[in-house]
């Protein structure tokens, strides 16, 4: 929760305005037994050894320390009541995480407590309870009232708290709701006590507050271990979500998105190990997923030994003195937390998943075994992806010249024609270059030469590459060009200027079938068909089959080494 400077000011002054006067008023205006000094620490310990139990039901967070407060008030009196609860509520500062800074809500608390006591004991003692023995009806129903008010004015002031700090206040209802319950379920144990300690004095410890210890530490073990189990099926649900995705990209979506589901944090990065010593950042999120750099976070570019990024096992870093111990790294200034895991493949650290949260003391021992779980899932799952990425890259792929295969350009062409109808293209052009006489390269200097021919071949052609035109082998010696955007002018002229430096470039091969295997020069030309949508085709078939036509009649019939040029009315002219 964040605290401006003026309400942390205003908590501070109505502090002293108001704890000193309800103490003033407590210890002058109210009934107060003579103190136990050894039943007092006895009562400490219980008080102090509850506080560090809290359970969780429903979602909230509960500590159970009421009946040690109502048993003090119950034998002592107000002023006693309220010491035990200001200590209470400095150990309840340690112990239950908050984000809201830790002097403003031991102001608060303190305030909050002063008055709950103060009106709470008003309504005892005015309906007539007393530290006196009373008997059993009216101590109950006296007990019953005070908790009663006890737990209705916490949860008043905290409403009103919480509407003044702008917070959210959905849930107050169930807080209460739950508060109330405990309150008066943990009553019974307050008066049983007391009346056990008037019955056998400080032997009532051990027939009450010990056994409360040791259920409340079972519970709350076994509270942890149920949450632990809930929190490992999770684990088991997102390793098959991840599992489940064939992209890498997915996998990497899936794995920061859903690693919230059991751990909370605010920032989460996943940076790639290179050669045992390169950092690179592989995806992010700091709201929004992104593959790019992080504006939060920085890193060397080297990982050094002593940078205090654990190759081996997940770290956590739970203060800022802490994360500073991470040479190198610089995280936004409100990151309070840290947790760094190491990625591993085949036992070998090939990457770091990197989480932060602006809480102090955000993550728990616990989430480790978690997070080490889901690191191990999400290597595989990345492993798989990898693996199918490259199987779908090499069957799109011809295995001669790496460039695009038909299969590829087809359904390429396809997405273009769409492209072209929704209007995100206003032409599209196709280029398609036959190798003059490319059976006499094999029958003179053997097969393996011609492979290496058009090898050659395909990188001159990749020289004029750009990002948004496709490259593919169509066949045998046949290579296609499609070019989104392109007029068919402006196809001619690059299908003229790759067809001029075909035929001054000087082919250097190895002749396969020579017995010397000396390297021979070789020159060759291209034979070009150029066609453009939508003036000579109405699809991407038609495209091709034009362009080829051109390539046909424009270029092979007019004598080779040309381009050949479609259009409708004339069929084909030669350029
Ligand atoms: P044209 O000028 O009419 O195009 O004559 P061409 O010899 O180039 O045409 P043709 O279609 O008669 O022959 C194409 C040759 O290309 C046949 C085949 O030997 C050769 N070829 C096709 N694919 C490959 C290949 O992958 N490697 C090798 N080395 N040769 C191939
Ligand atoms: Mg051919
Ligand atoms: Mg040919």
């Amino acid at each position: 929760m964040i605290v401006t400077a003026h309400q942390k000011r205003t908590i501070y002054i109505l502090w002293l305005l108001i704890v000193p006067i309800i103490f003033y008023i407590a210890l002058n205006f109210f009934p107060a037994a003579s103190y136990d000094y050894v039943d007092m620490v006895i009562y400490l310990s219980i008080l102090i050894a509850t506080l560090m139990t809290s359970i969780a039901l429903d979602n909230v967070s509960i500590t159970l320390e009421r009946w040690v407060i109502f048993s003090i008030f119950f034998q002592y009196g107000i002023v006693a009541e309220m010491i035990f609860m200001q200590i209470a509520i400095f150990v309840l500062l340690y112990t239950l995480k908050s984000p809201t800074p830790k002097g403003f809500r031991l102001g608060f608390n303190s305030i909050n407590f002063a008055v709950v006591s103060v009106l709470s004991g008003s309504i005892f003692y005015a309906i007539g309870g007393s530290l006196q023995e009373m008997s059993l009806g009216s101590f109950l129903l006296s007990g019953f009232l005070y908790a009663s008010a006890y737990s209705l004015i916490n949860c008043t002031i905290i409403y009103i708290y919480l509407r003044w700090l702008k917070a959210e206040t959905s849930r107050i209802i169930k807080i209460a709701w739950w508060d109330y319950v405990s309150t008066i379920l943990l009553l019974p144990f307050a008066i049983t006590f007391c009346l056990l300690m008037q019955q056998f004095g400080s032997k009532a410890f051990l027939l009450i507050g010990v056994p409360f210890i040791i259920v409340l530490l079972v519970s709350s073990n076994y509270m942890k271990s149920n949450k632990l189990n809930e929190v490992l099926s999770s684990s088991t649900v997102i390793g098959h979500q991840l599992a489940e995705r064939l992209r890498v990209e997915d996998v990497f979506l899936t794995f920061i998105d859903k690693i919230k589901d059991v751990i909370t944090y605010d920032s989460a990065y996943i940076v790639d190990l290179r050669m045992g010593e390169n950092l690179v950042m592989l995806a992010h999120k700091e709201g929004e997923f992104c593959n790019g750099e992080a504006n939060r976070f920085s890193f060397p570019q080297k990982k050094s030994e002593g940078d205090g990024l654990d190759v081996e096992s997940t770290k956590l870093f739970l203060n800022k003195k802490s994360i500073s111990s991470l040479v190198g790294y610089t995280f936004d200034p409100a990151v309070e937390s840290v947790m760094t895991a190491p990625i591993k493949r085949n036992q070998k650290t090939e990457a770091f998943l990197i989480l932060t949260s602006n809480q102090r003391y955000a993550f728990e021992e616990m989430q480790v075994k978690i997070v080490d779980l889901l690191t191990g899932y999400f290597a595989t799952a990345v492993e798989k992806a990898r693996y199918y990425e490259r199987t779908v890259e090499k069957s799109v792929r011809c295995g001669l010249t790496g460039l695009y295969n038909f299969r590829y350009l087809e359904s390429k062409l396809d997405e273009e024609v769409i492209r072209y109808h929704t209007g995100e293209i206003s032409t599209m052009s196709a280029i398609i270059l036959d190798i003059d006489h490319f059976k006499s390269v094999n029958d003179t200097y053997g097969h393996q030469s011609g492979n290496d021919l058009l090898c050659t071949f395909a990188a001159l052609l990749r020289s004029y590459q750009t990002s948004e035109m496709t490259l593919a082998r169509y066949g045998g010696e046949e290579f296609v060009m499609i070019l989104p955007n392109y007029e068919k002018d402006e196809a001619v002229d690059l299908a003229e200027t790759i067809r001029k430096e075909v035929e001054e470039s000087n082919f250097r091969i190895i002749p396969d079938l020579s017995e010397d295997r000396e390297p021979t020069i070789v020159n060759m030309t291209v034979s070009v068909g150029v066609a453009t949508m939508p003036m000579d085709a109405k699809d991407g078939k038609e495209l091709l089959r034009n362009a080829d036509r051109a390539l046909y009649i424009g270029g092979k019939q007019a004598g080779r080494n040309r381009v050949g040029v479609y259009e409708e009315e004339k069929e084909n002219v030669v350029s």
